[in-house]
């Protein structure tokens, strides 16, 4: 059953029924919508014992997710993701106690899968037999592997440039991909890309998975935030550390652990600190400059986070300020050292969008942000075997020896 009571705008917060398909009518595209649930009865349902029933996996929090019931969500097991106490990597860190909640473990190795999961079942609920998005990472190969889960027919939209790595795991799940080449007009492929699937939504009737304007989304990234409250109960940390890109999933993340404190499963709500790489870092300069968002050049090498225009920037602000967070920016050096420290001392080896957390909170503990005696979970969003092709910079193909000992000590230098 369904517990959605409307959809607020992020700006003029004028309510609106479900009907409405993506933004705010009367604000348009920046309008971006939040989803309402009636939380009264979400909590007379919503209790340890009923909960113990249910699949460990996002299908177990249906009241909270804006769809009627679990049945349409793929049969892949989203979320429920593990949480790691890393004891060498927080005695590197300085923090008492560090945990990683290790996203790369989701079907496609992403953080993602949990919003494509709402993605596709909403399109089912909605009558679509299509699905499309605009992206060339994390966000299209679980689109592409939730549709295929599920049965619909999805179309991404990618940057003639895209990595042909990447566009192999769309194709393997059987997505139609259509590669875009760069206008004349001067917007970069990825722009082009994304206003083409927004028209080809419009034209062809397909729902559009896309965290931009579709208010569903972040209601599937949410689940983290509820299952860290589920996992850790009382001993809920006091930092949740996320990389933030678009803004969607530290928003997302926030809003899970609030409705967690209001449902009374956790007594007090940790505080976020948001991650953003310096040379993508408009929503960071935002939060602490104020006023509106001015866009940025978007480059870093943590691909999955290289935002230049983000459009759940409102969101993710509130969020980190209603949580009594902060945010904090890196370069890029530093996010490559800790996916190393992050793969030696913690065993998670994480792509460097997934690991910038881990890269934020030592700088956040060496300036003192965050005091040594607090306990951190750091969200790694995504698995670093999706690129392996960046880990070149830091390390070195070792050289092939001969096959015997005398080989073998010169190299091991014993
Ligand atoms: C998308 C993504 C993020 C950031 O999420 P936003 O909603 O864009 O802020 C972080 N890490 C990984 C691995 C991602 O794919």
């Amino acid at each position: 059953m369904n517990m959605v009571l409307g959809l607020r705008c992020v700006i003029c917060e004028k309510i609106y029924s479900p009907e409405v398909l993506y933004t705010c009518p009367a604000c348009g595209a920046e309008g971006i919508l939040d989803v309402l649930y009636d939380y009264e009865h979400v909590q007379s349902i919503f209790r340890p014992e009923i909960l113990a029933a249910r699949p460990y996996d996002i299908r177990r929090y249906e009241e909270l997710l804006p769809i009627h019931g679990a049945g349409q969500l793929p049969p892949t097991k989203i979320g429920w993701t593990p949480i790691i106490e890393a004891k060498q990597l927080a005695a590197l860190i300085g923090v008492t106690r560090l945990y990683l909640k290790d996203e790369g473990r989701n079907p496609t190795a992403s953080f993602k899968d949990r919003a494509s999961a709402i993605g596709v079942a909403k399109a089912i609920e909605l009558g679509f037999g299509d699905i499309a998005c605009a992206s060339t990472g994390n966000a299209a190969s679980s689109l592409a592997g939730a549709a295929a889960a599920v049965g619909l027919r999805s179309t991404i939209f990618v940057p003639e440039n895209a990595p042909e790595p990447k566009v192999m795991q769309l194709l393997i799940f059987g997505a139609r991909v259509v590669r875009v080449k760069k206008p004349a007009t001067g917007i970069t492929a990825y722009e082009a890309a994304y206003d083409l699937c927004t028209q080809a939504c419009e034209r062809y009737g397909w729902y559009n998975r896309n965290c931009a304007i579709n208010a569903y989304l972040v209601e599937g990234k949410k689940t983290a935030g509820l299952e860290i409250a589920e996992q850790m109960r009382a001993d809920v940390p006091d930092w949740v550390v996320v990389s933030v890109g678009d803004g969607c999933t530290i928003a997302g993340i926030g809003k899970g652990l609030a409705e967690m404190q209001r449902l009374g499963w956790i007594g007090r709500q940790p505080r976020l600190l948001g991650v953003q790489a310096e040379g993508a870092a408009p929503i960071a300069k935002t939060f602490f400059a104020g006023g509106e968002l001015v866009p940025d050049r978007g480059e870093s090498l943590a691909e999955s986070i290289a935002v230049s225009k983000p459009r759940n920037w409102r969101k993710a602000i509130k969020a980190i300020r209603d949580s009594q967070g902060t945010m904090i920016t890196l370069s890029d050096e530093e996010i490559l050292q800790a996916q190393s420290s992050t793969a030696r001392l913690g065993g998670v080896f994480g792509e460097p969008a997934g690991v910038a957390g881990i890269a934020g909170l030592k700088k956040a503990v060496a300036t003192g942000v965050i005091p040594n005696s607090a306990s951190v979970l750091a969200v790694v969003t995504g698995s670093g075997l999706k690129d392996v092709q960046v880990v070149r910079r830091t390390i070195k193909m070792p050289e092939p020896i001969e096959a015997d000992m005398d080989g073998l000590d010169r190299y091991l230098k014993v």
